[in-house]
C-alpha cells in the first residue's frame, strides 16, 4: 500500500476527465452521473461513447491527461491516505488530486464538518458562516467547503482567521482557483490546508463536475452545514447526499419570508438539525458539551429554552402567547425559557411583550 495513487486509478481518472464534456450531455442530475461513474471502463464507454470509432480521439484525451498528470499529488482507494469516509459514497473517486502544504491524513482525521449555502448570501449570511466555521477551526475542526462565493469562502475565510483547518472541494483541477475572482483565498488556503479535486490539474470543470463535487464535500464531512439557501440551491445537493449517506445534517434558521433561508427552514423541518451556533455544531461531532472556544457563545443547555430561541429565531419575534399557540409549551414554561434567553443576551423583550432574537452568533 502506497502513500500515492496507482497508476490503474489515474488512468480511470484521466478517462472520466476525457468523458467530461459526454458526461455533461448525459447527466444532468447527480443520481445519473453518479450512476454512470459506478460503472467500469467498458460499461462508462457503452454509455457515453457508442460508437467504437469515436473513441479513438477520447483514449488519445485519456492518455494524454495522463501524461501530464504523473507527477501530481493524488491519492487512490488503495493508498493509505484515501479517506476513509468517501468510500461509503455510491462511487467514490478513483482519484482525489491534492493541492496545498496540509496534511490529508491530519486534516480527515480531525472532526470534519461541511459548511455549505448560498453564493448571493446576504451580510447576515456571511457572518455566520465565517463565525461557525471560526469557532469550529478554533475548537480543532477540520472545515470543508467548495470555495464558491458566498457562504463557501467565508467559511474557508472563518477557519483560516482561527488558523485551524480548511479543506476545499473543487470539481476539478486542484491547482486552479475556480471561479478564478478566488485566487487569494485559494492561495491562502493551499497555504495551510488542502484543496482536493476528483479531476486532475489541466482539466477544466464541467457542469456534472459541481453536484458531483459537492457528493465529495458531504462524503468527506460527519456533519454538513447548512447556511442560508434558497429552495434551489445547490448547497441542498450537499444535504441530500449527507442525509443519504446516514450523516447528520444541521441548518440555520432564518426568517420566513426570507428567499434564501427558504432552504435551510425546509431542512429543519424535515428534520435536520438547528444550528445555533458552533457549540450546537461541536455537541453533534464531538458529543454534548465538548469544549469550544472562549468567542463563541454557549447556545442554552435546557432543550425547551432551546427550542424557544430557535421558534423566535424562525419568526423574526413573537409574544408568550404566540409561543403557547405555537405548541412551545405553556405560558409559564415559556415565560421562564425567555427569561433565560434575555438574561443571556439572546433575545430581548420589544414594547408590546414581543421577545425578538438578537443575533446568535454576534462577535464578542
Ligand atoms: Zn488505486
Amino acid at each position: 500500500v502506497s502513500a500515492t495513487a496507482c497508476d490503474a486509478c489515474r488512468a480511470r481518472s484521466a478517462l472520466v476527465a476525457a468523458l467530461s464534456p459526454r458526461l455533461d450531455m448525459a447527466a444532468r442530475r447527480l443520481d445519473d452521473a453518479s450512476a454512470l461513474l459506478a460503472r467500469d471502463d467498458e460499461a462508462l464507454l457503452d454509455a457515453l461513447v457508442p460508437e467504437p470509432s469515436d473513441r479513438v480521439p477520447v483514449m488519445r484525451r485519456a492518455a494524454a491527461i495522463i501524461t501530464s498528470t504523473t507527477s501530481a499529488a493524488a491519492v487512490c482507494p488503495h493508498a493509505d491516505g484515501y479517506p476513509p469516509r468517501l468510500r461509503h459514497l455510491d462511487a467514490p473517486p478513483a482519484t482525489v488530486y491534492l493541492h496545498g502544504h496540509g496534511s490529508l491524513a491530519a486534516l480527515i482525521e480531525a472532526p470534519c464538518v461541511a459548511i455549505v449555502g448560498a453564493r448571493r448570501a446576504s451580510g447576515y449570511g456571511l457572518d455566520v458562516a465565517t463565525t461557525l466555521a471560526r469557532g469550529l477551526a478554533a475548537a480543532g475542526v477540520t472545515v470543508v467547503s467548495g470555495m464558491a462565493l458566498g457562504v463557501d469562502a467565508a467559511a474557508h475565510r472563518g477557519a483560516l482567521d482561527a488558523a485551524g483547518g480548511t479543506l476545499a472541494v473543487l470539481a476539478a483541477d486542484p491547482e486552479r482557483a475556480s471561479p478564478p475572482s478566488q485566487r487569494a483565498l485559494h492561495a491562502e488556503v493551499a497555504q495551510s490546508g488542502l484543496v482536493v479535486a476528483e479531476l486532475p490539474p489541466g482539466v477544466r470543470p464541467a457542469r456534472w463536475g459541481f453536484p458531483a463535487r459537492n457528493r465529495l464535500i458531504a462524503g468527506l464531512a460527519e456533519l454538513t452545514l447548512v447556511v442560508e439557501a434558497t429552495e434551489r440551491s445547490g448547497s441542498l445537493i450537499t444535504a441530500k447526499v449527507a442525509r443519504e449517506l446516514g450523516r447528520d445534517v444541521g441548518a440555520v434558521p432564518g426568517r420566513l419570508t426570507s428567499a434564501l433561508a427558504a432552504g435551510c427552514n425546509a431542512l429543519i423541518r424535515d428534520g435536520a438539525h438547528a444550528i445555533l451556533g458552533a457549540q450546537d455544531a461541536l455537541d453533534l461531532v464531538c458529543g454534548v458539551g465538548a469544549e469550544v472556544v472562549a468567542d463563541v457563545r454557549r447556545v442554552p443547555a435546557e432543550p425547551s429554552v432551546r427550542r424557544a430561541l430557535a421558534a423566535l429565531a424562525l419568526v423574526d419575534g413573537a409574544t408568550v402567547d404566540e409561543l403557547v399557540r405555537g405548541g412551545h409549551g405553556d405560558a409559564r414554561a415559556v415565560a421562564a425559557s425567555l427569561a433565560v434567553l434575555e438574561l443571556d443576551g439572546w433575545v430581548r423583550r420589544r414594547a408590546g411583550g414581543v421577545y425578538e432574537p438578537l443575533s446568535p452568533l454576534r462577535h464578542p
